[in-house]
């Protein structure tokens, strides 16, 4: 696990319970044809407000991965382009790419929890999860909390099984 402030047993313990949910009901939306990739987010009082998979496919957009789709639900249910207010935070599946590192960022997100790191998601699936530099660091500059690989190697045996299954990895033709 690594994470851009001191170790919070508190909140590794509660990112670990909703990482390992999230895993476990990613492969229901799969099926529906969704990507491998879930996120959701919470405030501060544990009340769950947005959570969405990747729907890339399902809806024919490069820009529906897991965060941007879960982003813009919470910014439409709560009525507002600014999160920071309301204290939330974001669970992801898998590491933020880069478009959707840049859309946390300008979110108002606080903090930010994942799973399986970009590198791993790479090495099993083959999708392109982009070039970041020194975001935790940019993060930490920015007041937003970072804690990933939580629970990765649950998140890791679910992409081994989208891959396992035949399902598509899509990705611009080059
Ligand atoms: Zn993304």
């Amino acid at each position: 696990m690594i994470a851009n402030e001191p170790i919070n047993e508190e909140k590794v313990k509660r990112a670990s319970a909703i990482l390992l949910e999230l895993q476990k009901e990613l492969m229901a939306h799969v099926e529906k044809g969704s990507g491998p990739f879930l996120a959701a987010i919470y405030d501060d009082k544990g009340n769950l407000i947005a959570k969405e998979a990747n729907s890339v496919v399902n809806e024919q957009c490069s820009n529906n991965h897991a965060e941007m789709n879960t982003i813009r639900a919470a910014e439409k249910a709560l009525g507002t382009f600014d999160l920071a207010p309301r204290n939330l935070s974001l669970y992801s599946t898998a590491e933020p790419c880069i478009m959707c590192v840049g859309s946390i960022m300008w979110s108002g997100i606080r903090e930010v929890y994942y799973g399986v790191s970009s590198e791993r998601v790479e090495a099993i699936t083959g999708f392109d999860e982009g070039f970041k530099h020194n975001w935790l660091e940019e993060f930490k500059k920015r007041g937003i909390t970072v804690y990933g690989e939580v629970e990765s190697a649950a998140g890791e045996k679910v992409l081994q099984e989208y891959v396992d299954a035949g399902k598509k990895v899509y990705k611009p033709s080059r």
